[in-house]
């Protein structure tokens, strides 16, 4: 099941794929199933009651449809650096024992198709293709072989970065916290429709149309069910939870000279069985 978060003529609603049609319901009609935060709550039971009522909805003419983040505001973003070998590699970082976990914020969320807005304090605007799993129950202390439970689904994650200030302190906060630097979606996949883990899963970032990061979510370092179990180590994880499982090779800062995104520019994720992520980069207003 793939839904989307969407909104149509000022009003907030929940989208599913059909074939090659988008069928929904906003949240001023009786029949609305509810966000999608409200479904990740109900479970997997909620997700496919809400599937069958919007499968029966009216086909959404996409140029009225604006795509929001999946999840407007999570109530955790965990994102993982460092969690690619040949990225590791060309950043000059080793190979980590631990997962190197930094925090983003709800205020950086755009969705698919919205900007990513390139600040005034900075141009070394890079992109990062990455899996996003989005959690559906609340787990603490969750043993590895059970991890992929707490799951509810996948999405597709640009953690667009400000190098200069990722590298200004040892902290990476306020590098990848800047407003509005978080592409986030189109959809939540359901984890029933991908391979466990969605491991083994080709990922491609391209910046106007050209192709800037090629892998696959199997050369993962720590896996879902790994990061998934160290975490919950320390944090109780919730429904709507995201964990931001990191970039492969390929980004602006490792390249000579460096590509920096700049206003004008496109940049496209997509991973293979979950969509594609694009979004058009602009500057922030004077
Ligand atoms: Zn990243």
């Amino acid at each position: 099941m793939k839904f989307a978060t969407v909104e149509i003529a000022g009003h907030s609603g929940l989208a599913i794929e059909d074939g090659e049609e988008l069928r929904g319901l906003t949240a001023d009609v009786d029949s609305f199933p509810g966000p999608l935060v409200n479904l990740l709550l109900g479970g997997t039971d909620a997700l496919a009651e809400a599937h069958r009522v919007l499968a029966a909805a009216p086909v959404l003419d996409p140029g009225t449809v604006t795509f929001r983040p999946p999840l407007a505001r999570p109530p955790k973003i965990l994102c993982v650096g460092a969690n690619y070998l040949d990225h590791i590699a060309e950043m000059g970082h080793t190979k980590p024992d631990y997962p190197t976990v930094f925090a983003r914020f709800a205020h950086t969320l755009v969705g698919h198709r919205q900007p990513l807005v390139r600040p005034r304090a900075s141009t070394h605007f890079d992109y990062e293709g990455e899996l996003a799993v989005i959690i559906g129950r609340r787990g603490r202390h969750v043993p590895r072989d059970r991890a992929l439970q707490v799951v509810a689904g996948y999405s597709v994650f640009n953690d667009a970065t400000l190098r200069d200030y990722q590298r200004k302190t040892p902290q990476w906060t306020l590098g990848k916290n800047f407003d509005s630097t978080g592409g986030f979606g189109p959809w939540l996949v359901t984890a029933d429709a991908l391979p466990p883990g969605a491991a083994g899963l080709k990922l491609e970032t391209r910046l106007n149309g050209r192709t800037v990061q090629s892998s696959s979510t199997g050369e993962i370092v720590f896996d879902v069910p790994t990061l998934i179990a160290t975490l919950s180590e320390v944090l109780t994880l919730e429904p709507g939870d995201v964990i931001i499982t990191g970039t492969p090779a390929g980004v602006g800062a490792a390249r000579t000279p460096p590509l920096w995104m700049t206003a004008g520019d496109l940049c496209e994720i997509t991973i293979e069985g979950i969509g594609t992520l694009a979004n058009p980069v602009v500057d922030e207003a004077a």
